[in-house]
């Protein structure tokens, strides 16, 4: 099974694809911490990468699809992945359905995580992720943790990314309304489309997403409430 995420920053994807994939049994792909943890490693990728993060850019398509195409290609990914923030231009989404067509695969469904933004900036400017896991995240208002600056779910140290800053979050929303939005149009033109309201509690996210996932005919069953939602 082969799922894309789609939504403004702030949207959810990272939370809600944690949950889904663990649900659906296929690795969560997300591009975002893929370059995170390069940069954590000191890596070249991480390296190349660091400077357009920081500033709210994309990286450039050819690092970012390379850097993809890898992940999908390891072993835990022959059956299928959902990818969170990938594709991200209309150029990434036409390599990927390149790529896809090359192995004889497609896309099942694209969940379109919807929301205004001026709540996208409120829930990013509370955004903390745990240091172990960055799965792991919480907001300092609507979902915190237990122990502020600690992660419910392993103890780790919660931080704030570098990027999500006011400054730097309007940036990325500049960005995704420019260049991203757009693959919403190429993915309604290949009936794979799903929107969902991306607002309320991220089990109320997650429910909605699990429905429109089994009205797509994806197996989709074994719906756990995510623990830290409160
Ligand atoms: P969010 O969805 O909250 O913006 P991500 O963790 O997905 O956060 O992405 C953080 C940053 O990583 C982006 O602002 C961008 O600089 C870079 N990035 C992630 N995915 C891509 C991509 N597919 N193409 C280009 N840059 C990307």
């Amino acid at each position: 099974m082969r799922i894309v995420l789609v939504g403004l920053p702030g949207a959810g994807k990272g939370t809600q694809a944690a949950f889904l994939a663990k649900n659906l049994s296929v690795p969560h792909i997300s591009t975002g911490d893929l370059f995170r943890m390069n940069i954590g490693q000191g890596t070249q990728l991480g390296r190349q990468a660091q400077e357009y993060m920081r500033a709210g850019q994309l990286v450039p398509d050819e690092i970012t699809i390379g850097m993809a195409r890898s992940r999908m290609e390891q072993p835990d990914a022959v059956h299928g992945f959902l990818l969170d923030g990938f594709p991200r231009n209309v150029f990434q989404a036409e390599a990927l359905d390149q790529l896809l067509k090359d192995d004889g695969h497609s896309l099942d469904v694209v969940l379109n995580l919807v929301l205004p933004h001026e709540e996208a900036v409120t829930r990013i400017a509370g955004r903390r992720v745990c240091r172990h896991d960055s799965s792991h995240v919480f907001h300092v208002t609507y979902n915190a943790p237990h122990e502020p600056g600690l992660c419910d779910a392993c103890g780790g140290d919660l931080y704030q990314r570098q990027d999500d800053t006011e400054e730097t979050v309007r940036e990325r929303l500049e960005v995704f309304d420019r260049v991203t939005s757009p693959i919403t149009e190429h993915y309604r033109l290949r009936n794979l489309l799903v929107g969902i309201s991306a607002l309320g509690s991220v089990a109320d996210v997650t429910e909605r997403s699990m429905v429109a996932l089994r009205e797509r005919g994806v197996r989709a069953d074994r719906v756990s409430t995510p623990a830290c939602d409160r």
